[in-house]
């Protein structure tokens, strides 16, 4: 789809410079080393901003690595058109968990936005949200996951319902927001485990039987920036992810129709084109500079290049899950020195498309 009525601004974010694990000196101090560059994992925002007012939505997606029904989900309405209202979108939020398909790479960062060292890998990624959050001032965050099991069936389990922190805060009203979006959802569903109830955990309750939601997203952007905040569970239990993105759609339909916010195509055609919006015809390639000279490389492939050499690849070309990682090193490395070999998976958001091995010789 055209890009003329989207605003969107990727900005690189973490250099592996700033992170302190990482020497590069060191990485240098060997002789006839090759050095491997990757290109920094973006931070993806959209912005899209409809002709009529109406209501502020903003959707994190991607706090897990390995829901990939969430980012999915919010990643399919960065390309529509808003006719009324805004949306902002911040779709992959934790990429390198996500290319790594892992819940938390460097831990839950669903539990990193109460404190944080600035020591950790996470560290800029939950800074730059928070600053976005504030900066934006939506009127609601909806923060997409897949959670275990069916909670209809199970109390206990986070799939397929409506997380929110308390019944009201401050005069937000979580809990008749949450059951205006679980009834109009639920009436289209027949099968009971995939039914969507409310969730209070009582965060701000001093008998929470869930104090670790205080170091969690909504609770921050409540507390914090009384902002409404809630949390849209689809179950890792699904079928397949087209079903966990269809269900993350219903849910959003319904927070969209609360805040008056109108998308073009509506959403009864995005959920019926799922499959196609999910799986586009895509061609993966990755641009990389050896020693100055530029290669393009599109299937599994060995580089043998001499000692001293760089090895810089300077995009990777697909979707906007397509990036790659390093494989059998910490993968929030983007740069690394190698005496022998070492090998890239190039990625479309989980799923393995080809990779660079790359040999000294
Ligand atoms: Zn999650």
């Amino acid at each position: 789809m055209e890009d003329s009525w989207r605003r969107e601004f990727i900005k690189g974010l973490i250099g592996a410079f700033s992170l302190p694990f990482f020497s590069i000196k060191e990485a240098f101090a060997s002789k006839g080393s090759v050095l491997i560059k990757l290109p920094p994992l973006p931070l993806q925002e959209t912005h899209i901003v409809g002709k009529e007012k109406g209501g502020r939505v903003l959707i994190v997606g991607g706090i897990h690595g390995n829901e990939p029904g969430a980012y999915k989900a919010a990643d399919i309405l960065r390309h529509v058109k808003v006719k009324r209202g805004e949306l902002f979108i911040a779709p992959r939020m934790n990429f390198v968990s996500i290319l790594a398909n892992q819940r938390g790479y460097n831990g839950d960062m669903n539990r990193k936005f109460s404190n944080l060292s600035p020591k950790d890998p996470d560290y800029d990624k939950v800074v730059w949200l928070k600053n976005f959050i504030e900066e934006v001032k939506p009127d609601i965050v909806l923060t997409l996951h897949d959670g275990f099991g069916f909670h209809s069936l199970n109390p206990r389990f986070w799939g397929q319902c409506i997380v929110i922190d308390g019944e009201v805060y401050k005069g937000i009203e979580l809990g008749k927001i949450a059951r205006y979006v679980s009834k109009n959802v639920n009436k289209e569903i027949s099968n009971r485990k995939w039914k969507i109830p409310v969730y209070n955990t009582r965060t701000f309750d001093k008998d929470t039987k869930h104090p670790e939601q205080r170091k969690s997203l909504t609770y921050y952007c409540l507390k914090n920036l009384n902002i409404p905040a809630i949390c849209l569970e689809t179950s890792k239990q699904m079928p397949n992810l087209e079903t966990k993105v269809v269900f993350h759609l219903k849910m959003l339909k319904e927070f969209f129709d609360l805040y008056n916010v109108t998308i073009e195509p509506d959403f009864r055609y995005l959920i019926s084109n799922v499959q196609k919006l999910l799986y586009p015809q895509n061609f993966y390639s990755a641009t990389v500079c050896v020693n100055g000279r530029i290669i393009e490389i599109s299937s599994s492939r060995k580089l043998k290049v001499p000692p001293r050499s760089t090895v810089q690849v300077i995009r990777f070309n697909g979707t906007d899950g397509t990036n790659g990682i390093f494989n059998g090193v910490n993968k929030n490395y983007r740069e690394f020195s190698i005496r022998r070999k070492l090998s890239i998976d190039v990625k479309d958001d989980f799923k393995k498309k080809f990779n660079i091995s790359i040999v000294v010789g």
